[in-house]
């Protein structure tokens, strides 16, 4: 029986996946527990697959799973938790960004009893303004769904196996891991670390992907937006049905004006305004009931260590 499993999503690292397995042999070779090394490639496009099968074939404690496009990080790490067959799993970044250092701590930690052990980063290192942007949205989104998210508590956690049978139970196919973690629920503890600077290549996050998983986080969760579609859409209907009575005194006392284009302008932008926004809320929870219905796998695995891993095809 495996102790502990280290699940890692890797998309185009192959200057660093070299440093990283050394960096994480050397820990947990420290350890003296038993271990396995689970890489997913996500359908890298250099060299990181080859880095991968040569760690397979020189050491049996590495397995690796490669899928036949790039299906993002969140299909990695499912496929990663979905093979692994430790004890507990750790969840991390190939980028050294979350450092191997502190897996003992972890370890530790989940021996005390924690289904859940969360390094939590700190903000240094990242540019002034995904930090603002960063801590504006956490502030929001706390307002707007039912799960706990905390800044700085992303990926880089340990999960019992109790917990990583609740992840991998959750069939949606569109995964909000932040999300996940934090509705599983669990005995859950976090400690802080320093964040480091990305060892070599370049973040896949840039502004826009990163709005885009925001956008996500925000909706996968619950149906919030729309009760508040529906609370901007009853306020207006009450001040629309105020300004008619106020008009409808005014002209029975003052007589026919013709002044109020502006208002009437305003009155029609406004309110197409509303109503645009309020389809697109609507349309994109239509969009994603239609992606779930599709029941498609989360990902198609072209290249797999040992053909015994279970996340082949997964079943709908
Ligand atoms: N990653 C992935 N698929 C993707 C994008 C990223 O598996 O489509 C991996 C990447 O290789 C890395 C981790 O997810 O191990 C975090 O990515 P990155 O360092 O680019 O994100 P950041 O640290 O900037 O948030
Ligand atoms: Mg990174």
């Amino acid at each position: 029986m495996t102790e502990l499993s280290v699940v890692i999503p890797c998309y185009n690292e192959d200057e660093v996946i070299g440093r990283f397995h050394r960096a994480v042999l050397k820990e947990l070779e420290d350890l003296g527990i038993s271990f396995e090394i689970c890489y997913v490639d996500d359908g890298s496009r250099d060299a990181t697959r080859l880095h991968l099968r040569e760690f397979a074939r020189l050491d049996n404690r590495v397995r690796y799973l490669s899928f036949s496009r790039n299906f993002g990080k969140e299909a990695a790490i499912l496929a990663g938790l979905r093979t692994c067959s430790g004890d507990a799993a750790i969840l991390m970044d190939a980028d050294l960004q979350h450092p191997p250092s502190l897996i003992p701590k972890m370890l530790e930690l989940h021996r005390q009893g924690y289904d859940q052990v969360v390094a939590q980063r700190d903000r240094a290192g990242d540019g002034l303004l995904r930090t603002l942007v960063s801590k504006v949205y956490y502030r929001l989104m706390r307002r707007c769904i039912d799960v706990q998210l905390v800044d700085g508590q992303g990926d880089f956690r340990l999960l019992s196996r109790k917990a990583v049978q609740a992840v991998i139970s959750l069939p949606e196919s569109n995964r909000f891991s932040k999300g996940i973690f934090s509705w599983i629920g669990f005995d859950t503890v976090s400690f802080s670390y320093k964040n480091a600077e990305r060892a070599a290549g370049r973040s896949k996050w840039g502004g826009r992907r990163l709005l885009n998983y925001g956008i996500d986080g925000l909706l996968s969760f619950n149906s919030r937006p729309l009760r508040l579609v529906i609370h901007l859409g009853t306020l207006l209907f009450l001040t629309a049905l105020g300004y008619t009575g106020w008009i409808f005194v005014s002209t029975l006392m003052t007589g026919v004006r013709t002044p109020g284009y502006v208002t009437l302008i305003a009155v029609i932008t406004g309110l197409s305004g509303v109503q645009l926004t309020t389809l697109g809320v609507i349309g994109e929870y239509v969009g994603r009931i239609y992606g779930e219905s599709k029941h498609r796998p989360h990902y198609v695995v072209h290249e797999a260590s040992d053909l015994q891993a279970p996340a082949v095809v997964p079943p709908p």
